[in-house]
């Protein structure tokens, strides 16, 4: 037996205990073997411009500059046309497919987010909408007390994207398992006010299931004007998030 056909048979018993749309995903799908070196050298490029535009503002980068910075800057090359349209063939296919569930939040590639709808959160490299979320965090902070941070505001197309494609990298090339626990870019709420929060100090522990046995965690569920996104068998069919912070 081919090895991929192997792994997504063995995969099958593996899935059916986390899919949580009530459906058994039936096999992974994985990048396609030519698209390996394209993956590869799209996540390369995009490291580097996060590394020249600074980790904040890549966090709001809209597609168009972020082909202009490849473009002009003298240690990126450009993005070629195929590159271009495997980033295409990412944001627009349906996600079904992977087992993600979730509703499409962002309708086109080069949509651009307002910066002047954004404000900078001091200390944290991240960017939340004025109003809503801004208020939400702010209450928060109060409420909870300051050994709570934000973790991950907005985030743009790119942002997701880049996000995305390193987790797949990181599952090996399965595409599946990246989607149920990095949403595909076009889908992400952090693009219309949800965000991330975690406990200071705490780094990577906050995105794993750890952080809902934290005291944080335990006082942000008793407050009236958010709740969890992603909880324990959620239909989006991603995995438990109690970081991630939705405004009602
Ligand atoms: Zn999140």
């Amino acid at each position: 037996m081919e090895r991929r056909t192997f792994l997504g048979f063995m995969g099958m018993g593996i899935m059916a205990s986390v899919a949580s749309a009530g459906e058994t995903l039936p096999y992974y799908v994985w990048v396609k073997e030519e698209h390996h070196a394209l993956l590869a050298s799209i996540v390369r490029k995009l490291d580097a411009i996060e590394r020249v535009v600074g980790y904040a503002n890549f966090n709001l980068i809209g597609f168009d500059a972020t082909l202009l910075v490849a473009r002009n800057h003298p240690k990126i090359i450009a993005f070629t046309p195929e590159e271009q349209a495997y980033i295409e063939e990412i944001f627009y296919t349906d996600p079904v497919q992977y087992g993600f569930y979730g509703k499409r939040t962002i309708d086109n590639l080069t949509d651009t987010i307002d910066e002047k709808e954004v404000v900078k959160i001091h200390g944290t490299g991240h960017y939340l909408f004025k109003g809503t979320s801004h208020t939400a965090l702010g209450r928060i902070i109060k409420d909870v007390g300051k050994s709570v941070v934000l973790t991950s505001g907005v985030r743009s197309v790119v942002k997701q994207l880049a996000l995305h494609l390193r987790k797949i990298q990181s599952e090996n090339g399965n595409i599946t398992l990246a989607a149920h626990s990095l949403v595909p870019p076009g889908f992400s709420y952090h693009s219309l006010g949800d965000f991330d929060v975690g406990k200071r100090g705490w780094g990577h522990e906050n995105f794993t299931a750890n952080f809902a046995r934290t005291p944080e965690f335990w006082s942000l569920q008793k407050l009236p004007y958010i709740s969890m996104r992603y909880g324990v068998g959620n239909n989006d069919g991603v995995r438990f998030e109690p970081w991630h912070v939705q405004i009602v």
